[in-house]
């Protein structure tokens, strides 16, 4: 028998389990129940720590052929339908259906997990937790039901030395074969074997593999029993526990309670390791667990208050010692704080713990510190945790300090808005206020409502739902039109990550590290190949879009052939964000990158500011000390300058401002850069822009010695030659008092040139000519068209004239005068009036109604002879009685007159009654 293994003693007495547990050195007492003296067998099991098990549990399966994996991340990998991976089994799923995926068919792991759904539960009682390990080994259609029987019993009672009669299993009601191997092959009498029925031994979660279990039960003794004569495995009391669970899966659920047989038999198994710990270390429950034990007198040596000495107390202690372990692993697997999904989750663990630690009277950051416990009782089997301890803590730390700046007054508000309530008598707390607390306090809404309902209140949620929504609504417009960097304070994932250096000034390239990320604007740790990013780097030569300058855009490239294109560089608040997308590789928070920027597209920027302030300084000269800049725009050698003036500048003016610039150029002064107390650079002259605001130190951008002194912390060419040439494209106004000049340099000049050139070969072409002969055959072509012009013209009169005399010849006599009455095909109002002038011209006799219909609409001209007149004939009154019959009207002189009509339909109908209007004017 080695040391400590199992042994029997006789013991008796009357006492509380309770008051032995803890001092206890190796003599277990099972208390007793009341008015009955029992004497009990003590048993002696080896206090083995929960790392000791671990370990024990991974190397007793490799002995059995089982490759040990190590745990899988919380995050799950591939698998879309979970959002924390909370079982053993939940990373092998596709090995249970095809096992020529798996890596061998049989797999041992211990695996992280987290449950959620209680967290409201857990510290109130000690039974819940949101962070586990279990224990795991699995059979990928290899072994089936005996040998995992048997590998279990082996494990329980000869590697742990559990005696044989604390364990009871229990098999699926209808698995006789289950119970034959306990009963025949294990040999325990029938008795010890219950049958259950499918709650209790049916193995299912949701949808995939599923199948009739077998658990094997713990006996903690009849003290923590109901006494109950038929108290056995699965009784509601606590005296049997379940330690293990052994699954034959053999079915696939498909979801919808349609059971089919998988095309391998498989064993999934699963045994928690705080359970298991809380067996042999025959403690209570997991908080008393010795590595979980240790976390918690962490956090009550920084509270000063021990547990088990009151009650409130030791809720907090324990909400605390939970949600630190579970946070800790889930920011170790890369899950970063926000307000969807596992973000959501890892916030609001953070921040309730937080709130219990302010129950504790615990008033500065904490929980970062007792992250150093969690990494120290898990790096045995969790050396990542040592590797990233100092991210994990860094992350954990802004989360803790965000909240803590807005916690006690959130708090003072939720209780006096709970004092409210209670004097009208309400027990809901409003939409409205449960938001507020929300959005200004940070009071996650799980959290308000467990508050809440520690006092028998609720919240309106649908209330507070909608106002979420609206909220998510504006995020989303406000980031669109601010190209994705207008968050909301609360949302903000940069707001508490340190601020970059930037050496952008005299470096082009540095070798930089990833301080914090969004992918597709949701902060995250890592991102692939694809996705959209906004990296925040600790240094950067890229220049962050300000001071009227574009971001730089280039590359970051890093190890296993990651390559960011970087489309922008943004800055806020002494951050740079670099915007743009991950074209190869992967890319994660604490990598090592090396940032460089696109050159070319560099030096044209610095050529086209460089070039803005000479041309400040050129008008000055030309137009007067009042100019004053109004703004700015610099791109690759393009440039927008935006000055105060209250006219526009003349051919000449804007001749001599080019003119100067470009002489400044050509000088090849000398530019420096000087960081200097703002004080002494008023001193200098330098130009500020009015109403910027500047620090108490500044950088003054000097041309040829005082020639152009300004403040400007934009990039800089350091020789005026540089910038090439300078040629202004436009001078207009942009409002009152505001002129604009754009201008272009360098590169930008020779493609305009190129533009220009192109133009002129392109009109030479059309024209037929050379550029060099251009202007003289645009001159001949001008005339050419103009005496073209007249000639068209006289025909056309030509042509009328002929039309009305053929008109004429049609006319009826009414009463001794010639009415023509007559359509005119495309013809438009002035086309009909030219023709009834010449027929009145030509025939004083004659009265003409000409119409013609265009785009839908009746378009008449009248005109009455001088005789016709005499006889009493009227244009103006016959085209309004015409126009009326076509839906319509007009008027107008005696001699000459136009109407219109939306009518053409009626049109022959109206001409046709011409004669008898005409008739009833005559005299
Ligand atoms: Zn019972
Ligand atoms: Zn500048």
């Amino acid at each position: 028998m080695r040391e400590g293994a199992p042994r029997r003693a006789k013991s008796g007495g009357t006492a509380k389990m309770t008051d032995f547990v803890p001092k206890r050195g190796g003599v277990y007492f099972f208390a007793f129940l009341p008015g009955q003296i029992y004497s009990f067998e003590v048993i002696f099991m080896e206090k083995l720590g929960l790392n000791q098990l671990r370990e024990m549990y991974l190397s007793y399966f490799e002995s059995k052929g089982h490759l040990r994996l190590p745990s899988f991340p919380l995050i799950p990998q591939n698998d879309k339908s979970l959002l924390l991976i909370g079982a053993g089994m939940a990373p092998l799923k596709p090995y249970f259906a095809d096992k020529t995926l798996a890596p061998r068919t049989r797999v041992t792991t211990c695996q992280k997990c987290i449950r959620t759904p209680d967290i409201e539960r857990v510290g109130k009682t000690a039974r819940h937790g949101t962070y586990f390990e279990m224990l795991g080994n699995f059979s990928f259609g290899d072994y089936f039901k005996t040998e995992a029987i048997h590998y279990a019993w082996e494990f329980l009672t000869d590697v742990l030395k559990i005696p044989e009669n604390l364990l009871w299993p229990s098999v699926y009601e209808k698995d006789d074969e289950a119970f034959r191997i306990w009963h025949e092959e294990i040999g325990l009498p029938e008795e010890r074997i219950t049958r259950l029925g499918k709650d209790d031994n049916f193995w299912e979660i949701g949808a995939g593999p599923c199948g009739p279990c077998s658990e094997i039960y713990f006996d903690r003794g009849p003290a923590r029993g109901c006494g109950k004569p038929d108290c056995r495995p699965g009784c509601d009391c606590d005296r049997y526990i379940e330690i293990w669970n052994i699954v034959f899966s053999q079915f696939n659920n498909d979801g919808n309670g349609n059971y089919t047989p998988l095309p391998q038999q498989n064993i999934d198994t699963g045994m928690g390791l705080e359970r298991l710990a809380c067996v042999m270390q025959d403690v209570e429950n997991l908080f008393e667990v010795d590595t979980v034990r240790r976390i918690m007198g962490h956090i009550s040596r920084i509270a000063g208050i021990a547990y088990g000495e009151n009650e409130k107390a030791d809720i907090s202690l324990r909400v605390v010692t939970d949600h630190i372990r579970s946070t800790t692993f889930l920011v170790c697997d890369g899950v970063l704080p926000s307000n969807e999904g596992r973000g959501y989750v890892l916030r609001r663990l953070l921040r309730r713990a937080a709130r219990h630690g302010r129950l504790l009277g615990i008033t500065d950051n904490f929980l970062c510190d007792v992250v150093d416990t969690v990494v120290e009782e898990n790096a045995v089997a969790y050396p990542e945790l040592v590797t990233k301890k100092d991210y994990i803590k860094r992350v954990i730390r802004m989360e803790e300090e965000r909240f803590r700046a807005t916690i006690d007054a959130g708090l003072s508000i939720l209780d006096s808005l709970t004092a409210d309530l209670a004097k009208k008598g309400e027990t809901t707390l409003s939409g409205a206020e449960t938001f507020k607390l929300y959005d200004t306090y940070g009071f996650p809404i799980d959290l308000t409502e467990e508050i809440l309902a520690e006092k028998g209140l609720s919240v309106d949620r649908a209330g507070f739902d909608e106002l979420m929504a609206a909220q998510r609504e504006r995020a989303r417009t406000a980031r669109t039109s601010a190209g994705d960097f207008a968050w909301a304070d609360a949302e903000n994932p940069f707001a508490q990550s340190p601020a970059t250096e930037f050496v952008g000034y005299d470096e082009n390239e540095s070798r930089s590290e990833v301080l914090m990320m969004t992918v597709a604007g949701e902060p995250q740790s890592t991102a692939e190949a694809g996705d959209e990013v906004v990296v925040l780097l600790d240094r950067t030569p890229f220049y962050g879009e300000g001071g009227g300058q574009v971001g730089d855009t280039g590359i970051l490239t890093g190890d296993n052939g990651l390559a960011v294109r970087v489309s922008d560089t943004k800055k806020r608040d002494g951050r740079y964000l670099h915007v743009g997308r991950i074209v190869s590789g992967r890319l994660a928070i604490g990598d090592k990158v090396d940032a460089r920027i696109d050159l070319l597209r560099r030096a044209a920027i610095m050529r086209a500011h460089s070039a803005t302030h000479l041309l400040q300084r050129a008008l000055r000269e030309v137009v007067g000390d009042h100019v004053a800049q109004a703004g700015s725009f610099v791109e690759p050698d393009r440039l927008r300058f935006d000055f105060t003036h209250f006219e526009a500048l003349t051919p000449d003016e804007i001749e001599r401002v080019e003119h100067a610039v470009n002489e400044a150029i050509l000088k090849a002064m000398p530019v420096s850069k000087t960081e200097m107390p703002i004080e002494e650079a008023k001193k200098l002259g330098a130009t500020a822009l009015f109403g910027e605001k500047y620090g108490s130190v500044v950088r003054v951008v000097d041309m040829g010695d005082g020639y152009s002194r300004e403040l400007c912390g934009g990039t800089h060419l350091n020789n005026t030659s540089e910038a090439g040439l300078f040629k202004i494209l436009s001078e207009a106004s942009v409002a009152a008092g505001v002129r604009r000049i754009e201008a272009v340099t360098g590169m930008g000049l020779l493609s305009l040139l190129k533009e220009k050139n192109d133009l002129i070969a392109e009109t030479a072409g059309i024209l037929r000519t050379s550029p060099a002969e251009l202007a003289g055959k645009a001159k001949a072509v001008a005339g050419e068209l103009k005496e073209t012009q007249r000639k068209l013209q006289s025909l056309e009169e030509k042509l009328s004239a002929e039309k009305a005399e053929k008109l004429y010849e049609t006319a009826s006599d009414v009463g001794g005068v010639r009415l023509i009455a007559a359509r005119v095909e495309s013809a438009g109002t002035d086309a009909l009036r030219a023709m009834g002038d010449s027929i009145r011209d030509a025939h004083p006799d004659a009265a003409a109604l000409l119409a013609s219909v265009a785009g839908g609409k009746v378009v008449i001209a009248a005109v009455c002879g001088k005789d016709a007149l005499a006889k009493g004939a009227h244009a103006g009154n016959l085209v309004k009685k015409i126009a009326s019959m076509v839906g319509g009207g007009g008027g107008g002189r005696p001699d000459s007159a136009t109407a219109g009509g939306r009518d053409p339909g009626k049109l022959d109908e109206a001409l046709a009654a011409a004669p008898d209007v005409l008739k009833g004017m005559l005299k």
